[in-house]
């Protein structure tokens, strides 16, 4: 199911948490819409739910006009399923009957119901916890059973707020891994709200990035990351440094140090900004010409690697750069650039 929103506005008094969001997800996306607190993602998601109505704008779903000017199709005739981080399952009921529940309340004979419930338990990899009840299993398992219900739903729209929030980092990574497979299963049209740029970028076949209830940025995870639009999507996806430059021949003057610009950026000229990320910079001999030389200011381990800042005279950020081998705080080093990226 494609959904389709045009120029989509909602305000709470004096504010407005979606201020003129204009998108096409298409058919079987992973659509991820990340952003700070407060930016208006979880409204967002509801007025597609059609838990609000909207003030301004259209939402349509697979061409049929959902929302809009004196017309709103309720929440259950949308054919959109929510997953929220408090998973929402019924305590007193087994595993299978909160997967069964929806589809007896559809009209279906309760015995095909559960029936129906296994195959999506399998899915989700929950067969022999059918009958246990939600109590009795962890955090993932229940997110799971909320999985398997949407699967049950028939839900060619299925909308996640934040569904993996309250798990653990092993399991929140496992789960990534879950949600893929449960879209490739399904093959919905996944829309999935997260402020966390690790997940988004694993999971999405497109990320919007979401500041002030509009979109800074729509499109793929390796565009938003490595051409990003503007300094707020730069400083919100990955690390960087943003830094002032003059443009000329395809290169970029730091002061310090000239560095080349990516070939789709080789255009600017004039003073602007450039954006380099720890994977444009690597290690070069100490003091070689066009390097960018200073002193590391903080190291990090992060498991077989170092994650490290250098403070380079002349520039108005430190560089964040990568090394195989440990760094003392205090070292000189010279790093040198690849191609990078200049902000339009
Ligand atoms: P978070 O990541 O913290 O959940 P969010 O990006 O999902 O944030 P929203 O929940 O959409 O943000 O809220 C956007 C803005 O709209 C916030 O400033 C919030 O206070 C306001 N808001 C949301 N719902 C309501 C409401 N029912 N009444 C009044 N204001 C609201």
């Amino acid at each position: 199911m494609t959904v389709s929103i045009s120029e989509a506005r909602k305000r709470f008094g004096s504010e407005t948490a979606v201020d003129g969001i204009t998108v096409e997800i298409p058919e079987g996306a992973f659509f991820t819409v990340l952003g700070p607190s407060g930016c208006g993602k979880s409204t967002l998601l509801r007025l597609i739910a059609g838990l609000e109505p909207l003030d301004e704008g259209r939402i349509h779903l697979s061409g049929l006009p959902a929302s809009g000017p004196g017309h709103h199709v309720p929440p259950e005739d949308r054919d959109v399923a929510v997953v929220f981080q408090t998973y929402a399952l019924w305590p007193h009921m087994d595993v299978t009957g909160n997967v069964s529940f929806p589809l007896e309340c559809d009209g279906m004979p309760r015995a095909r119901a559960r029936e129906a419930a296994q195959v999506h338990l399998g899915t989700v990899s929950l067969t022999q916890y059918a009958s246990r009840k939600p109590a009795e299993l962890s955090g993932g398992q229940r997110q799971r059973v909320a999985l398997a219900r949407c699967l049950a739903s028939g839900a060619r729209v299925v909308l996640m707020d934040e569904p993996l929030a309250n798990l653990d980092p092993h399991l929140r990574t496992r789960m990534e891994e879950e949600l893929a497979a449960f879209h490739a299963a399904s093959g919905a049209t996944i829309i999935y709200i997260t402020h966390d740029q690790r997940e988004a970028m694993a999971l999405a076949t497109q990320v919007a990035v979401m500041e002030n209830g509009r979109f800074a940025q729509v499109g793929t995870p390796e565009e938003v990351h490595d051409r990003p639009a503007s300094e707020h999507v730069a400083r919100f996806i990955g690390q960087s440094a943003v830094l002032a430059a003059d443009f000329a021949e395809g290169q970029a003057d730091l002061g310090p140090a000239r560095v080349p610009l990516v070939a789709a950026a080789a255009q600017a000229q004039g003073p602007g900004r450039v954006v380099i990320r720890p994977a444009d910079l690597r290690r070069a001999d100490p003091g070689s010409p066009g390097t960018l030389t200073g002193q590391v200011s903080r190291v990090t381990y992060r498991g077989g690697s170092w994650e490290a800042l250098a403070e380079v005279p002349g520039l108005a950020e430190p560089l964040p750069f990568t090394c195989a081998r440990p760094l003392q705080r205090g070292e000189v080093v010279s790093l040198r650039a690849n191609p990078v990226w200049a902000l339009p």
